[in-house]
């Protein structure tokens, strides 16, 4: 059994090499399309040479920063493609195929006249690949689910652990995916999408008696993750009070108080004490003389829970009440009643399309009761299917749909 870096290497290693022998080869970068919602990486590599942030698209992140290290960011709203433009050292070889032959140019950094990037493009900590409050880098293997704020304004679309929103210390939960399935899979003999097994872990699992050390997903106090869809997290909630607190009972949704503590116990007994503070204070209503011992309820931040059908009831709401602050308050966020659809590269429905793509679109048909909830189910099953798909691609395979299908339908269930 290999150690867990030597393993994360190893998959790196895999990914960049599946991701070099793709014969997915896109065609567009998406910089002339100005901000898009779209899936985004943010090159690490670049950015520690030009010490500028930057978001480029999937045509760039494959053609022209496929060596580099990489942070996917999945969607988010508005980016323009930073690639060739003066925030890089380097032109776009999607928009510019000609420039990848000269590169061997004396001249090369004179004759490279950048593009201008979007000035409104944002770079919040995500672009250095740091999630959540807790600003830590991303680890599939270690992180369970990842939830993104749909609604991002303040917090720039970031996405967050789950004990994180409940206010638990960061590192207090303790995660072992692995562990974490079997005994999922014992209790409830069912299958969702965030207890895949890891490949290459899998040989490791005679040790039994360590189950009772790890934590399990989700926590205590937590919704189920099947009862929502999306979440607004508690910063973004928090800069705009008046407006999510008529948008939570418009919608009738759950929420959970961001409550700092170094302990599931330690949080609960906060949230007791300041029901009970609320209560004495309820009793000593009339006893003005009592108020210099009077507590008062302390309000926490609270991360709020969408339902699915979140869209239609704020829809119907500003169409039959135009006037109400909420509704002018959405009006400037349309996305949150609209359709909000993520870029699709317009040959996307061609039948060559890649083996890689195929996938992907596969992965994006699946059912809502087995929703991809975060970032660590979405990164499992991507690193499964790369797996799948070298073989294809190492031997100039084409893949059908058929076979995509199958691998979805029988391997993902099996884990
Ligand atoms: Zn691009
Ligand atoms: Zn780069
Ligand atoms: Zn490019
Ligand atoms: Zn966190
Ligand atoms: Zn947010």
């Amino acid at each position: 059994m290999s150690s867990l870096s030597e393993y994360i290497a190893n998959q790196d290693a895999l990914e960049q090499e599946a991701r070099g022998c793709m014969p997915y080869d896109p065609k567009e970068c998406t910089f002339m399309h100005g901000p898009l919602r779209q899936e985004l990486y943010a090159c690490q590599t670049c950015y520690k040479l030009t010490g500028q942030l930057n978001a480029i698209c999937y045509a760039c992140s494959i053609k022209c920063h496929t060596s580099h290290d990489l942070i996917e960011l999945f969607t988010k709203r508005e980016r323009t493609c930073d690639c060739g433009t003066n925030r890089f050292k380097f032109p776009c070889f999607v928009r510019y195929p000609n420039w990848s032959n000269l590169l061997l140019d004396l001249n090369f950094k004179k004759k490279f006249d950048p593009d201008i990037p979007d000035l409104n493009n944002k770079y919040g900590h995500n672009f250095k690949g740091l999630f959540c409050s807790c600003n830590k880098p991303y680890n599939p293997l270690i992180d369970s689910n990842m939830i993104q704020c749909i609604f991002g304004i303040y917090c720039d679309e970031d996405w967050y652990h789950e004990e994180c929103l409940m206010g638990l210390k960061p590192g207090i939960i303790n995660r072992n995916p692995n562990i974490i399935i079997k005994k999922k899979n014992l209790n409830l003999g069912q299958n969702r999408l965030n207890e895949l097994s890891e490949p290459g872990l899998d040989a490791n699992d005679d040790d039994d008696d360590d189950d009772d050390s790890y934590d399990i997903l989700p926590l205590n106090g937590f919704p189920d993750l099947n009862s929502f869809e999306t979440i607004i997290c508690w910063k973004c909630v928090s800069k705009f009070p008046y407006e999510m607190n008529e948008l939570k009972l418009l919608l009738n949704c759950e929420s959970i108080d961001y409550i700092p503590a170094n302990s599931i116990d330690e949080r609960i007994n906060i949230l007791h004490k300041n029901k009970n503070n609320n209560n004495n204070n309820n009793n000593n209503e009339n006893d003005n003389n009592n108020s210099s011992i009077k507590r008062k309820k302390k309000e926490f931040p609270k991360t709020l829970f969408l339902k699915d059908n979140y869209k239609s009831i704020l829809k119907s709401h500003i169409n039959s009440n135009p006037d109400t602050l909420l509704s002018k308050f959405l009006n400037k966020y349309k996305f949150m009643y609209e359709d909000d659809p993520i870029f699709k590269y317009p040959d996307d429905n061609d039948d060559s399309s890649s083996i890689f793509e195929l996938g992907i679109k596969e992965l994006k048909n699946i059912p809502t009761d087995q929703a991809v909830q975060g970032l660590a189910a979405y990164e499992k099953i991507k690193s499964k299917l790369t797996e799948f798909l070298k073989p294809f691609a190492q031997e100039g395979r084409i893949v059908t749909e058929e076979e995509v299908k199958a691998f979805f339908n029988s391997d993902m269930k099996e884990k």
